[in-house]
């Protein structure tokens, strides 16, 4: 816990990272910057990195006369910070003319105290799945080789090698190949929606590319049984997971996915299968609820339907189906999140807050994954139309509001394995 503002960072653009003691580091809430209550900072979590913000110029408060002024001396410093941490105001510049649009990540404030990095954020769940000090190269190496190897024919054990693991290092597929936890499987090439954000597709003419590349093939069902069977039977707190950021909408593989799942439990019902989705189809998540689905992961990016509309640029569905989706699941005893992208100024703004009021008592949802937005703020509110986001309470007091209304919804940022569903409070001594 510090007990003063930490100094605001900046970097020479090459790179290297410097402290101007000159100013406060604060934060920015929609357009609008702002001072960070000194508790709301913790230490860089580990796993954490820096980016540098090209051509933009950080904003502080002056140490000496308490003005908020702009740091001239390089450009602007933001943190990535890592999973199960949620941030509560993103970094404060100000955007030069000519700036590139940033790629799709998060871009929390950060700042510079007694030798260390600390960001305004809270941490939001307790399992440790993602945490860096606990991916072991070699195990994750001698596993793919041993995954390869049993699996020749597997179009989806040779993706989640070669693409998932050797390209993107992604915290899934790795955990598969150390032969515990969430297994990711990607089935769909394709997408009813079209996401200003989508971080598996960015159409050419766009100032930005996808941070992964969608999936090409089509499993089959068998393909999938194959590889999913053994790791729901062996692994510790097993969960596979349809629905990753490699692909497109998994609920247009609906045929596919509910034959796989009908193989999967003739072979073994341990487990729970899981499915993170737009939400956009309730009469095949109804099938596959049947099938044996367990649990629902509704991504979004608000509950309010004109936000949510100009987000995603649904296809053919509209953002009702995201409710009764969640409704078809817990009709039939399954675990409703939602994968709630947040966003300082607009998460925060009491017309959101009623918003997602009415969406939880509408639906009965369980959990709330309060997941930091990964988007260029400049470039979402100006391609949302957003021009003033409008008053907004915080995110810490906006959980809080959800908490006091709602004290059986569940706050977190992965999704549960069966046990916890059973007894959330169970601790993750792994
Ligand atoms: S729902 Fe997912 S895959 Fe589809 S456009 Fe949105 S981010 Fe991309």
């Amino acid at each position: 816990m510090i007990n003063k503002s930490p100094y605001l960072l900046y970097s020479d653009g090459k790179g290297n990272t410097y402290e101007d003691t000159s100013l406060y580091a604060i934060g920015r809430s929609g357009w609008d910057a702002y001072p960070i209550p000194v508790e709301d900072w913790i230490l860089l979590p580990d796993g954490g990195t820096l980016y540098e913000l090209p051509g933009r110029l950080g904003i502080g408060i002056d140490v000496k006369t308490g003005e908020l002024r702009l740091c001239q001396k390089g450009c602007a410093v933001a943190a990535f910070i890592p999973p199960a941490h949620t941030g509560l105001y993103l970094a404060a510049y100000e955007t030069q003319p000519d700036a590139p649009t940033l790629p799709l990540y998060c871009y929390t404030a950060v700042g510079w105290q007694n030798g260390q990095f600390y960001v305004p954020a809270v941490r939001i769940e307790r399992d440790i799945r993602q945490e860096c000090s606990g991916y072991n190269t070699h195990k994750i190496e001698s596993g793919m080789a041993q995954m390869l190897k049993a699996y020749p024919h597997n179009r989806l054990v040779q993706h989640l090698a070669h693409n998932c693991t050797e390209s993107y290092c992604c915290p899934a597929s790795r955990n598969y190949f150390m032969g515990r936890w969430e297994c990711p499987v990607p089935t769909s090439p394709a997408c009813n929606a079209n996401c200003i954000g989508c971080i598996s597709f960015q159409p050419a003419e766009e100032s930005i590319v996808s941070t992964q590349n969608r999936l090409t093939i089509k499993p089959t069902a068998l393909e999938i049984a194959e590889f999913t069977v053994p790791h729901l039977e062996h692994a510790p707190y097993p969960l596979i997971s349809f629905g990753q950021g490699c692909e497109g909408e998994p609920l247009l593989m609906w045929e596919t996915i509910a034959t796989a799942i009908t193989e999967i439990r003739k072979h073994t019902a341990k487990g729970s299968i899981n499915i993170n989705t737009n939400g956009s189809k309730p009469a095949a998540v109804e099938a596959l609820m049947k099938a044996g689905l367990n649990s629902i992961r509704v991504s979004m990016n608000s509950a309010r339907e004109d936000i949510y509309t100009r987000y995603y640029q649904p296809n053919n569905y509209h953002f009702n189906d995201l409710k009764e989706s969640i409704k078809v699941v817990k009709k039939y005893g399954g675990w409703a999140s939602i994968n709630y992208f947040v966003f300082p100024g607009l998460t925060d703004n009491p017309e959101e807050i009623d918003a997602l009021c009415t969406f939880i008592a509408e639906t009965g949802l369980d959990m709330i994954q309060w997941r930091n937005f990964n988007i260029d703020p400049d470039w979402y509110l100006g391609k949302m139309g957003i021009t003033d986001a409008g008053e907004c309470v915080g995110i810490k007091e906006t959980m809080n509001i959800i908490r006091e209304e709602f004290p059986n919804v569940k706050f977190g940022y992965f999704n549960p394995p069966a046990e916890r569903m059973k007894n959330y409070d169970t601790d993750f001594a792994h």
